[in-house]
């Protein structure tokens, strides 16, 4: 519990502005490892808001607690590619030496250990974040020591024993032991980028509406996922009447298996913040907001320095690059633990101090969003590449790519691969080139898009449409095509917001990688909508029936039905949330036919008893049996 006084510094840090309550109880728990009922009630008077308010953003979040923690809070990553590369040894290695299990303080107080979702660092598991610092390539051993150390009553920074990164992971400011595996560049990842050489050579020459107009001659599309045309956004924004005009990085990225995001904020803060400058510039926008995801922490204090040399120099600030009555800033407003905070109205949600739910639309964010400005979010990649655009022009950018999907496209390649990392595409680049760019053999699956996407398999079908796809299923299962990885990265074959997450034939597609999924999905759902609250858990249920040996093929037509009553969920979230099933049954049917009894509907698999006994369990009793 923290004395009174210092949440009273707090929040005078902070203005006592109830829309920073994410600053207020982040630096809290920092301060003292978690917040206690006393902290919130008096954060609720001192702020003059609802104890409610504050209890429902401090219960949100993974990494703000409202219990003690240990002194040294162990987060381990629990994405499928960390289970591939041998987290269950990790885990075992983090119990046996804290002495404690996961989701527990051990006795003394010293260790709290977590299980955490995907950290962004794939390309490099298992990985764990300790007080907020960065570990990767873990290993039994490494766990030993670093355990030991601790116990000697080491800071997380004299852990790493300087083992930093390549890079900026090596700067001062960052001092992280993470790996860019930057594998292959092209017109973003170019060293000829000059750090804001189009704010100072060129953007005078502008008008904001010829930035727009470039921008939507290039066609460039958002690279978070859902390919909104991003000039389209931007004129809608500018044309949105209102005191302030918001735009918004959105730096969090969560889906399991990206992190191109986290490499572009290490070697490229300079592209990206001239990207949120020129977006400004075209829409009119004074305030600027980076949400950076709390994962990416260690990044703070390195991206802030940026900024402050980026006041020096007037790109930031007032009268901008020397143009009059352009005025501009950028804050860095660090989240705290949720997959859904990387939806945009979830997002805007958690920048206001609140639980990270997602809007119902309309109102977009363009009408009405950051505190009830038109606001306009976009990912950091799209910031990024309309930089480049700019400066080279939309002609330029539209010799890259194909006819549909312009440029390239920035992969996060990992799991069975020689060489995980990052991968900078053109749009139209086939799954059979990315296989063998990244060192992948004996390929069983590949996960496009992250567990929202789709899985697709060695008997893939070039080119064709998902309607039509179902057709070609034999009663086996089994497709009659046999071409093999044909298809291509585009908005109207395989779209994807960076993820590529690569199987080989030892895995277990259904009992470790799609339950892995949903296991990802029911802890990240929200909660608002009951579809994705529930449904999720109850198809996870039935896929373990078929899993154990109880499946009837009913079983298959209950999960594809299930996952079309996920799609009247709210946001992207639930209404993805059944894909993992849904995709590997329609790409895998036969290991699901392989599992269950028969083809008949008849449930001969129910076990009476079993299903007794766990309903016993809810309510206290154990059942009796009469056997006759
Ligand atoms: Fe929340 Fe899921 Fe509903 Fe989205 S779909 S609002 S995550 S409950």
């Amino acid at each position: 519990m923290a004395e009174k006084s210092k949440i009273n510094q707090i929040l005078s840090k902070f203005e006592n502005d109830e829309t920073r309550l994410m600053d207020i109880l982040l630096s809290i728990n920092v301060m003292q490892g978690y917040i206690s009922q006393k902290d919130m009630q008096d954060i609720s008077v001192l702020l003059g808001i609802s104890m409610a308010q504050v209890q429902e953003t401090a219960t949100f979040y993974h990494f703000i607690s409202t219990t003690p923690r240990g002194k040294y809070n162990i987060y381990l990553d629990n994405s499928i590619t960390a289970v591939m590369k041998g987290r269950a040894e990790v885990k075992e290695a983090f119990e046996q030496f804290c002495g404690t299990t996961f989701g527990k303080v051990s006795e003394e107080g010293m260790f709290g250990l977590y299980d955490t979702s995907c950290i962004g660092m794939n390309d490099q598991e298992p990985a764990a974040i300790i007080n907020d610092k960065v570990f990767t390539n873990l290993t039994p051993y490494r766990v030993k020591h670093l355990v030991e150390d601790m116990r000697a009553g080491k800071s997380p920074n004299d852990l790493m024993y300087e083992d930093y990164g390549n890079g900026n992971n090596a700067d001062p400011d960052v001092k992280a032991m993470v790996n860019n595996h930057i594998r292959k560049k092209s017109i973003i990842l170019k060293d000829d980028y000059q750090p804001f050489s189009f704010l100072k050579t060129k953007l005078k020459e502008y008008t904001p509406e010829r930035v727009v107009k470039e921008i939507e001659a290039s066609n460039l599309r958002g690279r978070g996922g859902a390919g909104f045309p991003t000039g389209l956004k931007w004129r809608f924004g500018r044309r949105t009447d209102g005191k302030h005009r918001v735009i918004i990085c959105n730096a969090d990225e969560g889906e399991p298996g990206t992190f191109k995001d986290r490499v572009l904020l290490t070697e490229y803060p300079e592209l990206i913040f001239e990207g949120m400058v020129v977006a400004a510039f075209a829409t009119g926008s004074d305030i600027g907001l980076l949400y950076l995801r709390y994962e990416y922490k260690y990044l703070l204090r390195f991206l802030n320095r940026k900024l402050a040399e980026m006041r020096k120099k007037h790109f930031l600030g007032k009268d901008i690059a020397g143009i009059g009555d352009f005025d501009f800033d950028i804050r860095i407003q660090l989240g705290a633990g949720a997959y859904i905070c990387g939806e945009e109205s979830a997002l805007i949600e958690s920048l206001e101090g609140k639980r990270g739910e997602p809007r119902d639309k309309p109102p977009f964010p363009v009408e009405k969003g950051y505190l009830g400005y038109p606001t306009i979010v976009n990912n950091v990649e799209t910031l990024a590449t309309a930089v480049k655009i700019l400066h080279h022009g939309a002609e330029w950018y539209a010799g890259f790519g194909t006819k549909d999907s312009l440029g390239t496209k920035l992969l996060s390649i990992s799991g069975d691969c020689r060489y995980p990392g990052i991968y900078e595409v053109e749009w139209g680049t086939t799954i059979r080139e990315i296989l063998a760019m990244s060192g992948a053999a004996d390929v069983q699956a590949i996960q496009v898009g992250g567990p929202s996407g789709m899985i697709i398999g060695m008997k893939d079908i070039n080119n064709m449409d998902n309607s039509k796809l179902m057709k070609w299923y034999k009663p086996s299962g089994m497709m009659i095509a046999e071409k093999f990885f044909n298809r291509k990265l585009s908005y109207s074959d395989l779209p994807t917001g960076g993820s590529i997450m690569i199987f080989n034939n030892s895995r277990d597609l259904l009992g470790e990688v799609v339950m892995n999924f949903m296991d990802f999905f029911i802890e990240e759902s929200c909660g608002s909508c009951s579809t994705c609250r529930n449904m999720p858990l109850i198809m996870k249920n039935k896929l373990q029936k078929i899993l154990d040996g109880n499946g009837v093929s009913q079983d298959i037509y209950d999960l594809l039905n299930w996952g079309k009553v996920l799609k009247a969920s709210r946001c992207g979230l639930g209404q993805t949330a059944g894909n993992p099933i849904l995709s590997s049954i329609f790409h895998f049917r036969h290991l699901y036919e392989q599992r269950i009894q028969s083809l008949t509907q008849f449930d001969s698999g129910f076990d009476l008893e079993k299903a007794t006994e766990r309903a016993g369990k809810f309510v206290h009793k154990k059942p009796v049996f009469h056997h006759f």
